[in-house]
């Protein structure tokens, strides 16, 4: 801002950027990409990698409907490639932003050059990452321990004779994990193989998967109960898993022992290894388990806690795609009300800051939850030569800044000292 500035600035000046930039590739970037495209905003979608379809494209089916995830993506990428405001970035990763919501400036590095764009939204779709959990007694055959992603590669092979497959599927495991037993064990028990699903609580409280456990125990996979007492060995060329069955009386309890070619089981999904930079360069928060954090689950679960800036997919929460499909809808919906509301409204709702008062102590700008305060400069009638600027669409009015200025410099409009010495003077009350 140039000395003597206009303060705060005209509500016309604050404009919204109709650009979108979505960081990651995988199925949660491409359907935010889809959606924002859709809504008429301009796209830039970052992908680290040279190519996009991350984790999704490694995936050989799912569940609830026959299109192949290699198919949605080919379809969703044509849709972007076609898009002449969708511009796809692969070997790309952001080092820096700054601004707020409207107007982020952001520095994407981009197979080593950088670029500066200004974006109105960020949406971050980084996913997650699998690590594997499962030991390999000493002594088996580490060949015959498969992780679910690795059967997903592998599912082609086993067309020949048949085999025994035993899943486990423990009590901490995702939902997604569930839902992935479920649905490869179906696969292989209709290709002729002998199947075990060891679970400890049948958790199927996603659409289709009820329908899919009954499937799977229609056609003879069998389910049994109890995951903690497992003992794998290995016998000549099986595995052998041994159990009792926790739901018998001890009495009739007898040991099951099952000889079996191969054990699936999850992997452990966890945060993506560059989640903690992203959240440093972005400003927002991360949960206990690592991954972004919602600013509120239940009522905006894909709003950071910054305006502006959205979590889609399985960087907050590992989830299925028709929901990852949703909540790209949800980002793009809040991106489109954002950037459509009336600034001079906005205003009206936010504190106002009295730079003469101001006594630039920048207390507001540590104390702010939002980083919705920014510091302008050269502005006439400020006490010092720099002053804080409430961001219209970035606060959240929470009014922390208001009750921690110790020079009564800011107040909410209709909310003044002045204001509310009138109204307690309009009550009798003594101001
Ligand atoms: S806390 Fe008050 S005095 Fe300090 S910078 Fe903010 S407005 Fe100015
Ligand atoms: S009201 Fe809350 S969100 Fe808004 S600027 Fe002040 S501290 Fe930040």
């Amino acid at each position: 801002m140039n000395a003597q500035a206009k303060y705060p600035p005209a509500p016309e000046e604050v404009q919204f950027n109709p650009t979108v930039l979505v960081i990651g590739g995988g199925a949660s970037g491409i359907a935010s990409a889809v959606k924002a495209a859709e809504a008429g905003l301009s796209v830039v979608l970052l992908e680290k990698t040279a190519e996009l379809g991350g984790k999704f494209a490694q995936i050989s089916s799912m569940y609830q409907t026959d299109l192949s995830p290699s198919q949605w993506l080919k379809e969703k990428i044509n849709v972007l490639e076609k898009n002449d405001k969708v511009a796809i970035y692969t070997n790309g990763s952001l080092e820096k932003v700054k601004g707020q919501a409207g107007s982020f400036t952001v520095t994407l590095n981009v197979s080593g050059k950088k670029e500066e764009i200004v974006v109105g939204a960020i949406v971050v779709a980084t996913g997650m990452e699998l690590s594997s959990k499962m030991p390999v007694p000493e002594g088996a055959d580490a060949g015959r321990f498969m992780s679910q992603m690795e059967l997903e590669k592998k599912m082609g092979d086993f067309t020949g004779d048949s085999k025994c497959f035993v899943f486990v599927v423990k009590e901490d495991d995702f939902l997604c994990g569930m839902a992935n037993a479920l649905k490869n064990s179906l696969k292989l028990k209709n290709s002729g193989h002998e199947v075990y699903l060891f679970y400890d609580e049948m958790k199927i409280s996603e659409e289709k998967m009820e329908k899919l456990y009954h499937q799977a125990r229609k056609e003879g996979v069998y389910f049994v109960r109890g995951t903690q007492n497992l003992k794998i060995g290995q016998q000549a060329d099986k595995l052998t898993i041994t159990t009792v069955d926790p739901l018998l009386p001890i009495k009739l309890a007898k040991e099951l022992i099952i000889n079996c070619d191969y054990l699936i089981f999850n992997e452990d999904l966890v945060p993506g290894a560059d989640t903690k930079k992203l959240a440093e360069i972005l400003k927002v928060t991360r949960g206990p388990g690592g991954f972004f954090q919602e600013d509120n689950f239940h009522l905006e679960p894909v709003n950071s806690f910054r305006a502006g800036i959205y979590f889609v997919g399985a960087c907050r929460m590992p989830d299925f795609l028709h929901n990852v499909q949703e909540q790209a809808g949800s980002a793009v919906n809040a991106i489109y009300q954002l950037s459509t509301a009336d600034v001079k409204s906005l205003m009206d709702q936010k504190p106002l800051i009295d730079v003469a008062k101001c006594a630039y102590c920048l207390t507001c700008y540590r104390s702010c939850p939002r980083n919705a305060i920014e510091l302008l400069y050269g502005i006439e009638g400020a006490a010092w030569d720099g002053a804080p600027y409430v961001h219209p669409y970035a606060c959240q009015a929470c009014g922390s800044c208001v009750a921690e200025c110790p020079n009564r410099a800011i107040s909410f409009p209709g909310y003044t000292d002045e204001d509310m010495k009138k109204q307690f003077s309009g009550i009798g009350g003594k101001s």
